[in-house]
């Protein structure tokens, strides 16, 4: 039997016997089933879930993916995280910068081809980086949009061969909501701003109230996802 059926098979059972559970007790699952190869990957809209691991597993490896074309407001918010949560936040960086890309790919690739923008500065330095762990968390919720419907909170990423954690996927906006106010949890200043789904500066923008959270996020294109969800 090889080791990615067993994280396969196990990944099956823990998201059917942790379905009901509270989200530490899921962090707590991982922790103590994959140790130092567990990590998490947060895109700094807000620490609720950093402020989670990091409750049950201190200094954690938490990972942000700076795509090169973040607001200012994402990038501060990943610096308060690194200096108030006890984790080891680590900056995960595309192999080119956006003048390398440019000149490569022609300027506004992300006009032109979101996807292979995507591909090339969040898929793939993300791919790079969970080489070096067997599971990972994501902040992912299933009421953040129908494509998110069916998250299980664990289940085999199989096109990575790792165990894909998702603690808070059956949380509600009011429970984010509560959580932050009872724990004082950071927040990305843009949440306050009429963003209500951050992601990099060219493809997403402010939505009005009524208007679906992620209607902001590549605006005008059939594009829905960055593609680190596939
Ligand atoms: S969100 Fe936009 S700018 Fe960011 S990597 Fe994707 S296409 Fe490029």
């Amino acid at each position: 039997m090889t080791v990615s059926v067993d994280l396969e098979q196990l990944a099956q059972r823990a998201g059917r016997e942790l379905e009901s559970a509270p989200g530490d007790e899921i962090v707590r699952w991982a922790v103590q089933t994959f140790g130092t190869r567990f990590a998490v990957a947060s895109a700094m809209q807000d620490a609720v879930l950093v402020h989670l691991v990091s409750q049950v597993a201190p200094g954690i490896d938490v990972l942000f993916l700076d795509t090169g074309y973040h607001f200012a407001e994402t990038l501060g918010t990943r610096d308060a995280v690194a200096a108030t949560y006890d984790v080891n936040l680590i900056t995960l960086t595309p192999r080119q910068t956006v003048a390398e890309q440019d000149a490569a790919y022609g300027p506004t690739l992300h006009d032109r081809d979101p996807d292979r923008c995507c591909g090339l500065r969040n898929v793939a330095p993300l791919d790079r980086a969970l080489q070096r762990y067997d599971a990972w968390a994501t902040g992912l919720r299933r009421v953040e949009a129908p494509t998110r419907a069916g998250t299980p909170v664990v289940s085999y990423d199989a096109r990575r061969g790792k165990v894909k954690i998702a603690p808070i996927a059956a949380w509600s906006d009011q429970d984010v909501e509560d959580y932050i106010a009872s724990h004082g949890i950071l927040i990305n200043p843009l949440l306050t701003a009429g963003y209500r789904s951050i992601g990099c500066a060219p493809c997403t923008r402010a939505v009005g109230a009524g208007e679906d959270p992620r209607a902001g996020r590549w605006a005008g294109s059939v594009k829905t996802e960055c593609g680190i969800h596939r």
